[in-house]
């Protein structure tokens, strides 16, 4: 029997969520007072997960790396939140929510989940709203929406291009609610540094104050690790500086299975790389496709003479432009799903098309849009016959209005008007879709431990589809972690407070403790940055969006190397017991050159194209253009949970098949 059990309740798939409630373990209010449970992470899924469990009666211990937990990475997300809440009229459902996660994720996703996920999105607006998050409005006072890639309805709420913040200003006042109350601890600048075990259940954690430097111990009924993701394994992702893989690395090692780490999303609309010496790549939201168009110059003199400063891409006629996107997928257009637009992004400049001094950039060009909207608002004004700065003028004010912040971003960052001259894009990592293994409940293989938004493998398949992560974060925190967990801890009601005097804590204290004295102890000659930037470039070299065979099993071996030179000569400036920001990084980016084995393990084990990622071998076979998926090949449809056996190289695959019982497998296509 596999050690993999889902628990996906019985029966029709839009009563499963209902029926599972209705029948799961619960513990009465006054038996939660005597429940302690830790929450990784105050990001969305966290902060709604620990202001949830502490409304309802338990006593949480909140922690978080940041100086406060608005500034969890979350607050970064700029376009919105997926709800099929059907304002629009325009056919949406629970079900085409469903569908089109599923479909988007290339059939690599546990149906059950992903309904209950549609299911509960229209929830979350309602919370959302009531916790005063001021999403944008129409004309008429309703919420208003736009269009994300890979669907055919508009159903992304948003407020500006600051969503996430928004959304996490909304979980922080719930939060600090409880913590005014006394039932939300919260651990500011602490960084989980492993779980202790106790019997083979997770009752705590250790904890390093990174202010003093202190090793702590905290125990607790249940663990949940709401951690985030780890596009940093790339070294260069749109992610915040600090995002990293530790906390889930460490449950890992500790017997929760690693699910498809492999399947990472590569945005297609990122500011490209400008130089060596970059250690941060920037999104330009996935809105901004609604309105503009993707395209690069038909003829390579074009090409040659904008790369060189000849010729500016404004010169160019329609006749001389390549729409690919709408060329090839003129159903969806510029709005197909991300992995779609990034492969044929990376495919265009591949072939010789890419319009920047490096060949790695496509245009994304609001002209059409400038103009569509400067005539309509022409109209509305009663301006007739208005010239050409008119609507020009007109047009680019409505942008303004939609998408300012962004437009301003990126003049800042690349010093051009993008409302005169296209926006230069590439594709860039983002979003990780793998991560810990976990069961309907949110359980991962360790009792009593779980997993919440990104950090879990989540229900994304091997693509997400845009705005729909702070959908499943919200969704786990508000609205399904709240329930299940009390199906677990139904049986704790009289264990008691757990002493952190158990001789599993003081083991878990003193192997932390030795790890960062062993740290600080090599003295080497190198930053952590400087490996850390090595193991980025052959994640993105051979394990990023283009893999073969070859390239991967020397990926393995080359970050092997990296790794044993890392334990060598990595050099940390001051000590453990004081703030040390080099060592904390340190132990992050150690964690890393684990992970990215594992990654490439996983990566070489899937003989197939998918999301963001193609296998050139396959493309070939397959007679699929460069930069097309293998859709939907059912032997393939599965998620590969990986058991750690002592290091990354040795760790076993256990395959979660996946069945598509209430979903018809079809060829996946935008056209
Ligand atoms: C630039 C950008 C824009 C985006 N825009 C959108 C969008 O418009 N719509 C959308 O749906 N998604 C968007 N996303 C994705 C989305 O923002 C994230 O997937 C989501 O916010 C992750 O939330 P989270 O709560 O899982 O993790 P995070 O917000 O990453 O929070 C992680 C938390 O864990 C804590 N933590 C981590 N490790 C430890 C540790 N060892 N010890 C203690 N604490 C720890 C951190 O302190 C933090 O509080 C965007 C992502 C990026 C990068």
């Amino acid at each position: 029997m596999s050690k993999l059990d889902s628990k996906t309740p019985e029966g029709p798939i839009k009563d499963k969520w209902t029926k599972h409630k209705n029948d799961i373990n619960l513990v009465n209010p006054a038996n939660k007072r005597h429940i302690d449970i830790i929450v990784i992470g105050t990001g969305l899924a966290g902060g709604a997960a620990a202001a949830s469990l502490a409304e309802m009666g338990y006593k949480v211990k909140a922690f978080a790396y940041q100086d406060s937990p608005r500034r969890a990475h979350s607050i970064a997300a700029q376009g919105g939140i997926n709800a099929a809440k059907n304002y629009q009229n325009d056919g949406d459902s629970t079900y085409r929510l469903f569908y089109d996660t599923v479909k988007g994720g290339d059939y690599r996703a546990r149906e059950a989940n992903v309904y209950r996920l549609a299911e509960v999105s229209g929830n979350i607006i309602d919370q959302c709203v009531a916790q005063g998050v001021p999403f944008a409005r129409d004309y008429g006072g309703l919420l208003d929406n736009r269009s994300f890639g890979g669907v055919l309805v508009s159903r992304t709420f948003y407020a500006k291009g600051q969503t996430g913040q928004q959304l996490l200003l909304g979980a922080y006042s719930a939060m600090n609610r409880q913590i005014g109350k006394g039932k939300i601890t919260m651990y500011n600048r602490h960084e989980m540094m492993d779980v202790v075990l106790v019997d083979g259940k997770a009752r705590g954690i250790i904890a390093r104050n990174m202010i003093t430097g202190e090793i702590e111990k905290h125990s607790a009924h249940a663990v949940v690790i709401a951690s985030g993701g780890y596009g940093n394994v790339f070294f260069l992702s749109t992610n915040a500086m600090g995002s990293n893989a530790s906390a889930a690395w460490k449950i890992h090692k500790k017997g929760a299975y690693f699910a498809n780490p492999c399947y990472t999303q590569i945005h297609p609309t990122c500011i490209p790389r400008a130089g060596d010496f970059q250690s941060k790549l920037t999104l330009m939201s996935e809105s901004l496709r609604n309105d503009g168009r993707i395209w690069v110059p038909k003829n390579m003199d074009d090409v040659m003479a904008i790369r060189e400063g000849k010729k500016s891409p404004t010169e160019l006629t329609e006749d001389e432009r390549d729409y690919y996107l709408e060329r090839r997928y003129p159903a969806f257009g510029n709005l197909v799903p991300r992995d779609v637009a990034s492969r044929a992004a990376k495919e265009r400049c591949d072939a010789g098309y890419g319009v920047n001094a490096t060949g790695e950039a496509v245009y994304l060009d609001f002209k059409s849009a400038i103009n569509r909207y400067g005539n309509e608002k022409a109209h509305v004004l009663g301006i007739h016959n208005p010239n050409d700065a008119k609507i020009l003028e007109l047009g680019e004010g409505v942008i303004e209005e939609k998408y300012g912040n962004l437009f301003q971003m990126y003049e800042k960052i690349i010093d051009e008007n993008p409302y005169k001259t296209p926006m230069m894009i590439y594709p860039a990592v983002h979003y990780t879709m793998g991560g810990i293994w976990c069961d309907y409940n949110l359980m991962t293989t360790i009792p009593g431990c779980y997993a919440a938004g990104e950090a879990n493998f989540s229900d994304h398949g091997a693509n997400r589809l845009g705005a729909s992560a702070l959908m499943q974060g919200l969704a786990d925190g508000y609205f399904v972690l709240p329930y299940t967990i009390g199906d677990y801890l139904a049986d704790d009601i009289r264990t008691g407070t757990i002493s952190t005097d158990l001789p599993e804590f003081n083991a878990a204290a003193k192997e932390v403790t030795d790890t960062l004295q062993k740290l600080i102890d090599i003295k080497g000659t190198k930053s952590v940055d400087y490996f850390h930037k090595k193991l980025g470039e052959v994640m993105w070299n051979k394990v990023g969006m283009s893999r073969n065979a070859k390239g991967l099993t020397e990926a393995m071996a080359e970050i092997k190397q990296i790794r044993e030179d890392f334990w060598k000569d990595v050099r940390i400036p001051g000590g453990m017991n004081e703030l040390n920001p080099e060592l904390e990084k340190a132990g992050r980016v150690a964690d890393f050159l684990e992970l990215g084995e594992l990654f490439a393990k996983d990566a070489l084990e899937r003989e197939e194209s998918c999301g963001g990622h193609f296998r050139e071998e396959s493309v070939e076979e397959d007679g699929l253009q460069k930069g097309e998926a293998k859709r939907n090949d059912k032997d393939y449809a599965y998620v590969a949970a990986w058991e750690y056996k002592g290091a990354p190289a040795d760790a076993v695959m256990h395959k979660e098949e996946l069945e598509f019982k209430d979903i018809e497998l079809k060829q996946r296509s935008y056209k």
